[in-house]
C-alpha cells in the first residue's frame, strides 16, 4: 500500500510522457506502445557499415568472430534508447513490456539465417547483475527463444569486470581491452550455431569477445542479436 501511495506521489510530482509523441501519462502511450515500429534499416555490415547483408564482410571478418548481426533499431533512435535505459538503470517493467511488445511485433524482418540455433546472452559480470537484480541481456535472450521456437541456454560467464559497453570505443576495441574477459562455463557443450543476445551493439568489443569464446568452445557460426546497433 504505502509503495503504491509513494508511486502515486512520484507521479505526480513526475509526469510521465510518452518517449514516441510525448502525450502525458505513461512511458509509452496505448497507441505507440501499440503501434509503434522503427524505419527498416538497410542491411549492412556491423562493424564498418559496409552495405548489402547483414553478415560481417570479408574484410572484418578476418579480424572479428561474430558472423553477422540482426537488430530491432539503431542506437541513434531516441525511444529505443530512453526505454532500455529506463530498464536497465531503473528496473521499469513497463520499459521491458514495451521492448518486448516492440521486439515480437517486428520479428519477421529480424529472422536469423535459418540453423538450428540455440540462443544465449552476453552475460553481465555476477557483481553487477547481483546490483541489477537481472540480467537485460538474458531475459532478451529468453524472448528470443520463443519468437523464433528455438532453445535458450547460458553458455558464457564474464570473468572481469569491464567499463559499460556504451563507453567503450573503438580505440578499446584496437587494444583489445575485452579479450579474455568472457569464458565458456565448465561442463557446457558448445553447440555449433549459436544465436548471441545483448541489449545493444556499439563497437562489437563485446560481442567479439564473447562470440570469440563460443567459437573457441567449438560454435561454427555465432550470429549477433540486439535491440539497438550503433
Ligand atoms: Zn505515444
Ligand atoms: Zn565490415
Amino acid at each position: 500500500m504505502e509503495s503504491r501511495l509513494g508511486k502515486l506521489a512520484v507521479e505526480a510530482l513526475f509526469p510521465r510522457f510518452c518517449i514516441v509523441c510525448k502525450r502525458e501519462g505513461a512511458l509509452t502511450c496505448r497507441h505507440c506502445f501499440e503501434t509503434w515500429t522503427p524505419v527498416p534499416q538497410q542491411a549492412s555490415c556491423a562493424f564498418c557499415g559496409t552495405p548489402g547483408s547483414p553478415r560481417t564482410c570479408a574484410s572484418c571478418r578476418e579480424e572479428t568472430y561474430l558472423d553477422g548481426l540482426s537488430f530491432f533499431a539503431p542506437y541513434g533512435n531516441a525511444s529505443v534508447r530512453e526505454l532500455l535505459g529506463a530498464w536497465k538503470y531503473n528496473g521499469d517493467r513497463s520499459a521491458e513490456a514495451t521492448l518486448e511488445t516492440w521486439l515480437r511485433r517486428a520479428s519477421t524482418r529480424m529472422e536469423p539465417p535459418a540453423f538450428a540455433f540455440y540462443s544465449t546472452s552476453v552475460p553481465l559480470h555476477k557483481s553487477r547483475r547481483r546490483e541489477r537484480g537481472f540480467d537485460q541481456a538474458e531475459t532478451l535472450s529468453s524472448w528470443v527463444g520463443e519468437i523464433f521456437g528455438i532453445p535458450h541456454e547460458t553458455f558464457l560467464i564474464r570473468k572481469r569486470k569491464t567499463s559499460p559497453q556504451a563507453r567503450t570505443s573503438h580505440d578499446e576495441r584496437r587494444v583489445g581491452e575485452m579479450d579474455g574477459a568472457f569464458a565458456v562455463l565448465p561442463g557446457v557443450d558448445v553447440p555449433a550455431y549459436v544465436l548471441l543476445c545483448d541489449d545493444v551493439f556499439t563497437s562489437g568489443a563485446t560481442m567479439d569477445a564473447a562470440a570469440r569464446a563460443l567459437k573457441e568452445a567449438g560454435a561454427k557460426t555465432v550470429w549477433g542479436f540486439v535491440i539497438a546497433r550503433g
